[in-house]
């Protein structure tokens, strides 16, 4: 059964807008209109073949990349883009957004010439401006939550692959985010480690975590899932509860690509 947010019945204002979102990469048209209400505590997984435009959705939503027209609101934020736009984002918003809207990828892009808890307390330090020991103190919170605290010392190559991940993801809490963006977390990772990624995402769910979530794992969206969107060469094609979209799939684009997804699914991205 699909489950339903908590706490958001459907009257409740979006959390975040999207509307009409486009991004070009030259002459190539790689976002094509998007539009996306997100309410509190939903958990969107986002599906479709590579190269249709998921994350590059997912890098705009926190602006790591710039829509190149559209507009999109979230909190405090109303932000338009593009040439015509009534108002640009200044680099102090754009880095305030950036911590309520968190980001997991694929390469877990920790540093390496960090331990373990200075990878954590990094940012809250110095974006957040949190004092050290705070920051010390929470990353430690954190660690001993998803069973690291032990490798607190340790530097990231010391560390599996799920066990990285692991800390990637603590490393986006520990900004105290609204929102948290997951873009094919465990597709690096040796099956045996994607099962302790997805556990911690499924804690986070429970706590009631807003999370957009690009993946291939598709009894992990039915599961945990309360919204499928099937992207399908820059347009959200089909949008659903997961067991319509990935259970009774109605376009042939979307049919053919969760026939492909079960046969070879290692050549998806
Ligand atoms: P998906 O995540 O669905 O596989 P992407 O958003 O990564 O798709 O990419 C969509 C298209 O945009 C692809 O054709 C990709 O090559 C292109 N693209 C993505 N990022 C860039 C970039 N920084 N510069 C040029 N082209 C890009
Ligand atoms: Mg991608």
């Amino acid at each position: 059964m699909d489950r339903t947010p908590v706490d958001a019945p459907p009257t409740s204002p979006p959390l975040l807008t999207v509307r009409n979102l486009h991004k070009n990469f030259g002459q190539l048209e790689v976002l094509k209109g998007i539009s996306l209400d997100v309410r509190d505590g939903e958990v969107i997984s986002i599906i479709g073949a590579s190269g249709s435009g998921k994350s590059t959705f997912l890098r705009c939503l926190n602006l790591m990349e710039m829509p190149g027209s559209g507009e999109m609101t979230f909190e405090k934020f109303s932000l338009n883009f593009g040439a015509n736009a009534r108002l640009h984002p200044t680099p102090r918003q754009l880095c305030e957004l950036r911590t309520r809207i968190g980001m997991v990828f694929q390469s877990y892009n920790l540093w390496p010439h960090k331990t373990v808890l200075e990878n954590v307390i990094e940012a809250p330090i110095q974006v957040r401006k949190m004092g050290r020991r705070e920051a010390v103190e929470q990353a430690e919170a954190l660690l001993e939550r998803i069973g690291l605290y032990d490798k607190r010392m340790s530097y990231p190559s010391k560390l599996s692959g799920g066990q990285q991940q692991r800390v990637a993801i603590v490393r986006a809490l520990a900004m105290a985010p609204k929102v948290m963006l997951f873009d094919e977390v465990t597709s690096a990772l040796d099956p045996e480690l994607v099962g302790e990624v997805l556990s911690l995402m499924s804690s986070l769910v429970a706590e009631g975590m807003t999370m957009l979530i690009v993946t291939h794992e598709m009894a992990f969206a039915r599961e945990v899932g309360t919204r499928t969107l099937f992207f399908d060469k820059g347009v959200i094609a089909e949008d659903g509860s997961p067991s319509e979209i990935i259970g009774a799939p109605r376009s042939d684009r979307l049919k053919q690509f969760l026939r492909r997804i079960l046969h070879e699914p290692s050549r998806l991205g």
